[in-house]
């Protein structure tokens, strides 16, 4: 039987190297060789998952079929290698305490003093072996999230210095993700961090097996040989990771640095020598030579940080691709709009999407664009909040009910057209409590919806706590406003759609969690051609 092959991806000097993207880049190219492999990530912050993460905090949740709320990293390995994570694919300490805990109540560990050694480890460790275990892959790649050296690192460290020696360095391989910094005073890349780093990293008894150095600029021969001397690595160890100007070049400079190579031949696998990424070069083709461009505003309240919107971003770049289309986002902070700015903020816009979120802070901006792109035929893409936000907004300036409200923002109102689901109201807890992962939505024929999806039946991914309120909605309901997708099962209200206006449409889940480079989602691909036409027409 063949050995399940496992890397691990550690960092070092810095956070926010990219080392998700460099798992993932890495990732394409063993799948391009038809390796089964998948990804997973081990954060080491106390949060069980991070959906009670402020998206301020560590940018958006990403939400998996199976309903983990997890990492925005997995939805860069569900967009590159076009897989479905679950939610075995993130691990946090925070999950790793509570079960060590939980079995230690449960009396597994009688006797026992419980430890971070062993006891915190071999949970890490048995998580780390756990989608290996499951027969459905070849090789497990798994980021280390944090930077080597912090104090929670420590146990993932140890339990991948622990796994090397169990499993044997022909079945692991340890990248480490460093940083080249360019010195301006004195005109050279520095290599001291990086001897630093990989350093530290022996210090906690794990010695790195490929150095992938961050950096502005080409290494040149010299450096290399001085990271590899060093760093104790082969010279074709050293894998240069250039600034790209997208994230989807760096499968393509991983392949060209040869990572691919590097990590096969030390799990002794033939490197097929035949990567097929035609695909991967002709969707990078489209989104560096597109031949339009529009310009789309994004509407919502943590736009200063736009990984919190990290999936709604991308799937713009996927959809724009298929429509060899440039999108061009325009963030616009929901507290920014009033009245009078909206028509400056809006006016040259040619489509608007009013994002996810939570709470009632900077939700009269987000009433006042619909309002405004509603009346003036602008598209309109409402994603969870912004469709509950688009609701209300007829409710009161169409319907006239003019307190209808959702109960997240005004529990008081006396017309809760948006409301707390049945199931949810004996919920206390926050963590891991919303309505989350994939349901079924069946959508009216005919609809603009259906017409994009180019089917009736679909599934898509949840996240929420309210829902539109079936026993008011009829009270909304006109020839303009439909309701065109609903849950087969509970009747909840998913799509909404407002007619005698170019592309105006809400869904309830997040469309955004799906797209990925192979397949772009169709409602984004629909609202950006909504957005072509219309600046073909104003
Ligand atoms: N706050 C809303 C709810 O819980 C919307 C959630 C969201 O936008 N993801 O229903």
């Amino acid at each position: 039987m063949r050995h399940v092959k496992y890397v691990f991806v550690t960092g070092g000097v810095t956070s926010s190297l990219g080392k998700g993207i460099i798992a993932a880049s890495l990732a394409k190219l063993l799948q391009a060789q038809d390796f089964r492999v998948t990804i997973q990530k081990f954060d080491p912050y106390i949060n069980v998952d991070p959906g009670t993460l402020n998206p301020y905090e560590h940018g958006e949740c990403f939400v998996t079929e199976d309903g983990a709320e997890t990492d925005l990293d997995l939805g860069h390995y569900e967009r590159f290698l076009n897989v479905n994570t679950s939610q075995a694919n993130n691990v946090t300490t925070g999950r790793v305490y509570k079960s060590v805990i939980e079995k230690e109540r449960q009396g597994e560990f009688l006797g026992k003093t419980v430890q971070v050694i062993p006891h915190i480890t071999n949970e890490i460790k048995q998580r780390m072996l756990l989608l290996g275990n499951s027969g459905n892959y070849d090789i497990i790649i798994t980021e280390i999230g944090g930077t080597v050296g912090d104090i929670e690192s420590l146990p993932y460290i140890e339990s991948v210095r622990q796994l090397v020696w169990e499993l044997g360095k022909a079945n692991v391989v340890v990248i480490h993700l460093t940083l080249v910094p360019f010195l301006a005073s004195s005109g050279e890349l520095k290599t001291k961090p990086t001897q630093h780093s990989v350093k530290l990293l022996m210090e906690s008894g794990l010695i790195a097996d490929i150095l992938v150095c961050r950096s502005d600029r080409p290494l040149g021969k010299d450096i290399r040989h001085k990271i590899a001397l060093f760093g104790n690595v082969n010279a074709k160890d050293v894998i240069e990771s250039i600034d790209v100007c997208t994230i989807y070049d760096v499968p393509i400079k991983m392949l060209e640095e040869g990572l691919d190579v590097q990590v096969l031949k030390k799990f002794n696998l033939n490197p097929t020598g035949q990567v097929d990424l035609s695909q991967w070069k002709d969707f990078l083709y489209r989104i560096k030579n597109p031949k339009q461009r529009i310009k789309v505003g994004l509407v919502g309240k943590y736009v200063e940080l736009t990984d919190s919107y990290k999936s709604i971003l991308e799937s713009f770049i996927h959809a724009g691709a298929q429509l060899e289309t440039q999108v061009d986002v325009q963030f616009i902070h929901s507290e920014d709009i009033d009245k009078q700015s909206a028509i400056d903020l809006l006016q040259s816009l040619h489509g608007v999407l009013v994002a996810p979120g939570f709470g009632s802070r900077a939700i009269d901006g987000k009433l006042i664009a619909i309002q405004y792109v509603r009346e003036n035929k602008i598209p309109f893409f409402g994603i969870c909040l912004g469709m509950q936000m688009a609701v209300i907004e007829y409710s009161r300036n169409v319907s006239g009910f003019v307190n209808a409200d959702s109960t997240e923002q005004n529990s008081k109102t006396d017309f809760p057209i948006i409301d707390l689901m049945t199931e949810q109201k004996s919920i206390a807890t926050k963590g891991g409590t919303m309505r989350l992962g994939s349901w079924d939505c069946q959508l009216v024929a005919g609809s603009t919806v259906a017409s994009s999806y180019n089917s009736l039946a679909i599934k898509e991914r949840h996240r929420h706590r309210y829902e539109i309120n079936n026993d008011l909605v009829g009270q909304i309901k006109d020839d303009n406003f439909r309701i065109v997708g609903t849950n087969p099962k509970t009747d909840l209200a998913e799509v909404i759609e407002v007619s005698q206006h170019p592309w105006f449409v809400g869904v309830q889940f997040h469309p955004e969690y799906k797209s990925t480079v192979s397949q772009p989602h169709p409602l984004f691909v629909s609202f950006i051609e909504a957005g072509i036409s219309y600046k073909q027409n104003i």
